[in-house]
């Protein structure tokens, strides 16, 4: 790391310890240019990416919205916590890696659909009729169909 005061090109750490509850790293650092001392903090980037709703608005991502959203989906369904679970870790790891800043919330919905439609077909349709207002029919059996193809491929 640069020196913030010479800007010479490397720094040496002269310390090393764990703060905050152990998510945080703070080293101390000596410029061998200028002798000058300063402090860096490391932690782990966990954050969300906001989500963008229909009309523009920005909402902080929510995984009690989510977890409630699928649980409704899936009243008296045959599917277990520990399903359910894995399927908000698949689209929590989901929001992390698409390294976006903010995410439609159409992206967020369609990894929804896809999980729901792997755990559980009348809970995906509940899910999907509510989200799209389907016109007819047909259209949702396009829909269903289009979801099957992306889970193939993925
Ligand atoms: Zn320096």
């Amino acid at each position: 790391m640069h020196c913030p005061f010479c800007r010479f090109a490397d720094t040496k750490v002269i310390d090393s310890r764990l703060s905050h509850e152990g998510d945080q790293v703070r080293r101390r650092r000596e410029c061998p240019e200028c002798n000058e001392r300063f402090t860096t903090f490391e932690q782990a980037e966990l954050t969300y990416p906001r989500i963008i709703k229909r009309d523009g608005s920005r909402q902080t991502y929510s995984e009690d919205k989510l977890r409630r959203g699928l649980l409704r989906a899936l009243e008296k369904r045959p599917v277990s916590m520990n399903q359910i679970d894995s399927a908000i870790g698949r689209i929590n790891q989901q929001l992390r890696a698409c390294g976006e800043r903010e995410l439609s919330a159409e992206i967020l919905g369609e990894w929804v659909k896809e999980e729901l439609l792997a755990l559980d077909e009348v809970a995906y349709v509940r899910f999907a009729s509510v989200y799209h207002s389907f016109q007819d029919l047909e259209a949702f059996r396009k829909e269903i169909q289009r979801l099957r193809n992306n889970n193939k491929r993925s």
